[in-house]
């Protein structure tokens, strides 16, 4: 396609205005279109990457199959565009001033000051660019983490600044804003807009599209107003108006024309308008369901559903290929216990007990686990939450009193799970845990082999605590089988109990590869279970 083309996306007026969801469904209609493009996110914090962080602050970590520990957004790209993300897909600032005083130290500036401009904003230039001119993308979308006047940001819209200069057709930058209704005086109001594209042009950078989120529609006057304040073609004044599903965006952005202006600005050809075909049917499929299945979602961070993006993705895309309608009931585990775990989960079909690190909430976990195993619920638990399944499986059917992961009871007589040789020198917290894809081989015979129908899989990890293989033969002596495992060092990466009904845990995260055009097997096998449930209670 020759030379690649750049688009950013800032944001102004607020945050969480959807950065992310605009540049997926770009990125999709674009795709769509027959164009190779990637998305990338600039954050502008300082640690070098979202790992260490708690969800609470920017919700879950999102893991690439190269390992990469990034911003959830990521989750986005690939849930809508089905391809996979890599490291080079999230760059923070903190990473950004890591390498630049790294190549301080090893004198490759020798004899100059280093400073922001050029040092800091060559190397971030450095990092947009080379997704395209390593990994050949036909366009390059980089969302810009944060709002425009923010202090963090200046050095990317500077960077944006200098790239707009460089590449004149090449680069383009679309704003996204919010024109709030106001119910005193019944209007739609274009200031904030005005204002947050006065602040870009202080820094020196002219937006070519604006997107608009609104939650009523902009009449043709409002937007003549904001493209003529705001030195945009009225064309490219794009409104973004609220939608039941961030899965609609994309047909409502083809429907504004935003992927057709953002070709014409890039002189690259638009060729046919493509059909969608495929995600229209899974909104038919979304909006139509009819009937519901309740699934309990046991997590600690549940105030925050962010913090469990994928996988409540990964659930909503296994129902809707069900044709049902998930409803996901959120459980806070350090509210549950013995005396309230029947009343608490009497109303699902099944449960999904959640990653997580550290002791805060294991008990309710754990006690989640025995409510699952003991009355033949289907159970799902991911990564701790398959940890929690094996710890209340040593406890309660192994009869191993004290069992723990060694996580949350150092002294534990049988560590149960446990750190792996090569993790226990570690000292250091950021990107040491197992991480990324690993290779997985499945027993025929089990819930997993039929939900995935191979024997071969790979799943992305991220954790740095193991099943103990001491124990296994305890374990498949009293039903709980390893139906997973790794085929290079034999770590236990599934485990089920073949009595149950659908009783399967796992050491990766599924999750992290659910899309909307590839629901995930396992995610599918469970919600199928639920439904089976559901229908066995009711006709009863
Ligand atoms: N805390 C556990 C570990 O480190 C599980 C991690 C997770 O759930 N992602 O092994």
């Amino acid at each position: 396609m020759g030379e690649t083309r750049y688009v950013f996306v800032t944001g102004g007026v607020a945050s969480s205005l959807g950065k992310g969801i605009i540049s997926a469904s770009l990125a999709k209609l674009l795709q769509s279109r027959g164009y190779k493009v990637t998305i990338q996110k600039l954050d502008p914090y300082l640690n070098v990457d979202p790992g260490t962080l708690n969800p609470y602050e920017h919700g879950e970590c999102y893991v690439t199959e190269d390992g990469a520990e990034t911003d959830l957004d990521l989750g986005h790209y690939e849930r809508f565009l089905n391809v996979p993300t890599s490291q080079a897909n999230n760059v923070t600032t903190g990473r950004i001033y890591q390498n630049v005083i790294n190549k301080e130290r090893k004198g490759d500036y020798l004899g100059k000051t280093v400073q922001i401009i050029p040092h800091i904003t060559d190397e971030i230039k450095r990092n947009i660019k080379l997704l395209g001119t390593k990994h050949h993308f036909d366009v390059v979308i980089t969302e810009i983490g944060g709002t425009v006047g923010d202090i963090e940001s200046l050095p990317y819209i500077e960077a944006v600044r200098q790239m707009k200069w460089e590449l004149g057709h090449r680069a383009l930058v679309i704003h996204l804003t919010l024109v709030p209704f106001l119910n005193a005086s019944g209007e739609l109001k274009t200031k904030p807009t005005q204002h947050s594209v006065k602040a870009l042009l202080e820094t020196g950078v002219q937006p070519d599209v604006l997107v608009l989120r609104t939650e009523k529609d902009l009449s043709a006057d409002v937007r003549k107003k904001v493209a003529l304040f705001c030195n945009v073609d009225i064309k490219a004044v794009i409104q973004s108006i609220d939608v039941s599903t961030i899965y609609e965006v994309p047909v409502k952005m083809q429907e504004e024309g935003l992927d057709e202006i953002v070709l014409t600005k890039l002189q690259l050809p638009i060729n046919e308008k493509p059909d969608l075909k495929k995600w229209k049917a899974f909104l038919t499929k979304l909006k139509n369901a009819k009937k519901t299945v309740t699934v309990g979602l046991v997590g600690k961070y549940v105030e925050l559903t962010d913090s469990y993006k994928s996988i409540i993705e990964a659930l909503i895309h296994a129902a809707t290929y069900n044709d049902y309608k998930i409803n996901i009931k959120l459980i806070q585990s350090e509210k549950l216990f013995e005396e309230n775990v029947a009343t608490e989960l009497a109303s699902v079909d099944g449960i999904l007990v959640a990653p997580g690190f550290g002791h805060r909430g294991i008990n309710g976990k754990i006690v989640a686990v025995k409510h699952a195993r003991e009355n033949n619920i289907p159970f799902f638990g991911i990564c701790l939450g398959m940890q929690c399944a094996v710890i209340e499986f040593a406890q309660n059917v192994v009869k191993l009193q004290g069992a723990n992961s060694r996580e949350m009871d150092y002294a534990t007589p049988y560590p149960v799970i446990d750190l792996m040789e090569d993790q226990k020198n570690i000292t250091d917290m950021g990107g040491t845990m197992r991480l990324g894809a690993y290779d997985c081989e499945v027993s025929k015979n089990s819930n997993t082999y039929k939900a995935y129908n191979a024997t071969h899989v790979r799943e992305r990890h991220r954790h740095r605590y193991e099943f103990n293989n001491e124990y296994l033969d305890a374990f498949i002596e009293k039903g709980m089988k390893p139906s997973g495992k790794n085929p290079d060092t034999g770590l236990v990466e599934i485990v089920e109990i073949p009595t149950h009904k659908w009783f399967v845990g796992v050491q990766f995260h599924p999750e992290y590869s659910s899309t909307v055009l590839n629901p995930h097997p396992l995610f599918m096998a469970f919600v199928n279970a639920a439904i089976k449930e559901k229908e066995s209670k009711t006709s009863k």
